[in-house]
């Protein structure tokens, strides 16, 4: 079934120059979705549109047999590209807060859109050599956090029905050509939160009649930092960042609140809940130790979900990818910092899942950057105007790993 390759190569690659040229930001993902839609009906695939906004869903089904789901993410990132590729996006955007910004497929969302294509239309000419039913899900707003769950909110359950394994990737700055896998914790989960605290406002020079807020602030900053040293267990990540505390506007006036900006970072849902079930806890008493009037106002924000590789799917996704791919392409993948949304879809539909990166950086390019000891210096990083993955074999090597990786799900015939 690869061997057709070679028939989609071209319209693929031009897919994804195009795409690459017109990127769109979270939730204004109008235009890719039209396309996504219109490629997958020519590859005769069930349409749904508008999910949650821009999500688009393409079902195929032969017959009896499990059910695959295949996921990318569509949307692009506020960022000036700066790669001098001739096919580079020039374009700017208005942002939600009414802001004219750039506009840049900086993180390779491109990539995975135009891989889940490619192994959509493979696995649509092949079907004569599978049994069962094929997701392909295109899902937006990935970088805000919130097109998984605008999807599942909308009624994705309902549009996709049973589902036996979901299965994603991302392209990451390693050689290309190169796909890495992770059984357990992959992918960090993330959230933000927003404290305010109460105090009484008052003079500086009085204090006896205030509960002053920043003293309370100060003394939470520092307790919140015993939660990772003292309740987390050493061999468990985690962090825990307070990156923002505002009271008052004088030298000689005490406020009668602070604002507390916190970031948190772990690798479980244990962990997680252990972290914020603390940071309650520990504000809650804090405002009482201080004498504060009034409880404090917990806000959660940019939540991203930890994403845990299930190892038994993973190892049959390794063993389909060593099988296709040989050894020497592939590797374990270490466990990253960043986070994702992806895992709130097999969550919510309780299939289990595995998520693994591909490589997108020319091969010799990569090579020679390890050699001087640059990797760090020379290679441009998901997110910089300077990340530019090569065509190709990234494309090739993205929409084989969707393939191989459904066929090891999906009945034979
Ligand atoms: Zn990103
Ligand atoms: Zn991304």
């Amino acid at each position: 079934m690869l061997t057709g390759l070679d028939d989609i190569r071209g319209w693929q690659e031009d897919f994804y120059r195009t795409l690459h040229r017109n990127p769109e930001l979270s939730h204004q993902e109008h235009t890719t979705a039209a396309a996504v839609a219109e490629r997958l009906r020519e590859c005769g695939y069930e349409v749904h549109e508008k999910i949650g906004g821009t999500g688009v869903v393409g079902i195929l089904r032969h017959g009896d047999g499990p059910t695959v789901l295949l996921r990318a993410d569509i949307d692009a990132l506020p960022v000036k590209e700066d790669t001098a590729l001739p096919y580079a996006s020039t374009r700017t955007t208005t942002d939600p807060h009414g802001t004219e910004v750039p506009v840049m497929h900086a993180c390779g969302h491109d990539v995975h859109t135009a891989c889940l294509l490619g192994a959509a239309a493979l696995l649509a000419d092949g079907r004569n050599h599978w049994s069962g039913r094929v997701v392909a899900l295109f899902q937006p707003a990935e970088e805000v956090g919130d097109g998984a769950r605008r999807m599942i909110d909308d009624g994705l359950a309902g549009i996709v029905g049973n589902v036996d394994v979901a299965l994603a990737q991302h392209v990451l700055p390693f050689p290309s050509g190169q796909v890495g896998t992770r059984p357990g914790p992959v992918l960090a989960a993330a959230e933000s939160m927003r404290i305010t605290v109460h105090g009484r406002g008052g003079h500086g020079s009085m204090p006896q009649a205030t509960v002053d807020p920043v003293v309370l602030a100060a003394m939470i900053v520092l307790r919140l930092q015993t939660i990772v040293a003292r309740e987390i267990a050493p061999a468990d990540p985690a962090v825990l960042t307070v990156g923002s505390i505002t009271s008052g506007t004088k030298s000689n006036v005490i406020d009668d609140h602070a604002v507390l900006q916190l970031n948190v970072r772990t690798y479980s849902d244990r962990t997680r809940t252990a972290i914020l079930d603390a940071i309650r806890r520990i504000v809650t008493a804090e405002c009482q130790a201080s004498g504060s009037p009034k409880d404090p106002d917990f806000d959660v924000f940019d939540h991203f979900p930890a994403t845990d590789n299930d190892p038994a799917t993973t190892a049959r996704v390794r063993a389909a990818f060593d099988d296709h791919f040989g050894g020497d392409r592939t590797f374990d993948l270490p466990l990253q910092t960043a986070s994702e949304d992806f895992s709130d879809i097999p969550t919510a539909l309780g299939a289990p899942y595995t998520y693994w990166g591909i490589g997108g950086i020319d091969p010799d390019t990569y090579r020679n950057a390890e050699k001087a000891g640059r990797v760090d210096d020379d290679i441009p990083v998901n997110h910089s105007p300077h990340f530019a993955p090569v065509i190709q074999p990234t494309l090739d090597t993205g929409t084989q790993t969707l393939t191989t990786a459904a066929l090891a799900w999906l009945a034979p015939s």
